[in-house]
This record gives C-alpha cells, structure tokens and sequence, in this order.
C-alpha cells in the first residue's frame, strides 16, 4: 500500500471556481500536497492519460472535456493514499456518490465529475509521472 495517489481538479470544477475548497477539503482530510500546478491538456495528452478506455463510446468526450479548459493536477500523499483520496472522491456517477464526498458536493454528471484519482498504485505511479517531472517531485 503505497503514499501517494495522483489526482486532478478537472476542467468543470476549475471553471466553477471549486478548486480552493477542493484543495480545502483535501488538506482537512490529512493529505499533504506533494505537488501541484495548472495546465490546459492537448487533446492528444488527454487521450494519453485516458488510453485505457480508449475503446469506450466516451472516449471522444471525455477527451474532448478533459482538454476544453485548464485543470489542476496534484500528487497527494497520506497512507493508503490511492484508496484514501477515491473515499474522498466518491463514486464516480456524482447522483451515486455518497454525502461529504468531492464528487457530490461538485459535480455535476458521469462525465463532468469534478475530480479525477488514480485507481491502483501502479497506474498512480504512472500518472504522476506523465505529469509531473522528477525535478518537480523532490
Ligand atoms: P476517474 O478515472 O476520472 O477518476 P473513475 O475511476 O471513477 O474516474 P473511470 O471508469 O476510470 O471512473 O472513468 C473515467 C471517467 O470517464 C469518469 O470519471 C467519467 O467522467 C467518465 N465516464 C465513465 N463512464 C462513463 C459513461 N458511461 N459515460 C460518460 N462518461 C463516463
Ligand atoms: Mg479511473
């Protein structure tokens, strides 16, 4: 079980102006924030991030979203972080998502969901590195 996840305030909830009580939320729930910054994603970054579901009918428009306005992009580290910040998240389908989570407090549909985390050690640790530079990680 590793300490660090990798997570993202997506597009929705930055243009909401969310992203200050997204980070307040983050730090009352005991992460430390190893990293952090802003960036608007290409398309073609997009749909690297999101490869895995590249077969999925939402592809094309989760991409589209994904890269439609800037984001923040973070490295939160807390033990059990991976399933630590998901809990914190909630479900992904915000109408599913349980009181005091992220994702029913911000947003709005399946595919606008405020919040992104990753969802396994392995794909955190590769997640923070298609963003995140060694130098910005020490
Ligand atoms: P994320 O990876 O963004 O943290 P997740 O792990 O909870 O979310 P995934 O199954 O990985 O969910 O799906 C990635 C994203 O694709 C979801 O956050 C959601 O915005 C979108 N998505 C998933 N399923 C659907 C769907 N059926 N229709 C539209 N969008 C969907
Ligand atoms: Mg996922």
């Amino acid at each position: 079980m590793g300490n660090l996840t990798f997570g993202i305030v997506k597009p929705d909830a930055v243009r909401a102006g969310h992203t200050g009580n997204i980070i307040q939320r983050i730090n009352e729930a005991g992460f430390k924030l190893r990293a952090m910054k802003t960036l608007h994603m290409s398309q073609r970054g997009a749909e690297g991030f999101y490869a895995v579901h590249r077969e999925r009918p939402f592809f094309a428009g989760l991409t589209e979203f994904m890269s439609s306005a800037p984001c923040v992009v973070m490295v939160l580290e807390k033990e059990g972080a991976v399933k630590a910040w998901r809990d914190l998240m909630g479900a992904t389908d915000p109408a599913k998502a349980d009181e005091g989570t992220l994702r029913k407090d911000f947003g709005g549909s399946l595919g606008e969901n405020a919040v992104h985390g990753s969802d396994s050690d392995e794909n955190a640790a590769i997640e923070i590195a298609y963003f995140f530079s060694q130098l910005e990680l020490v």
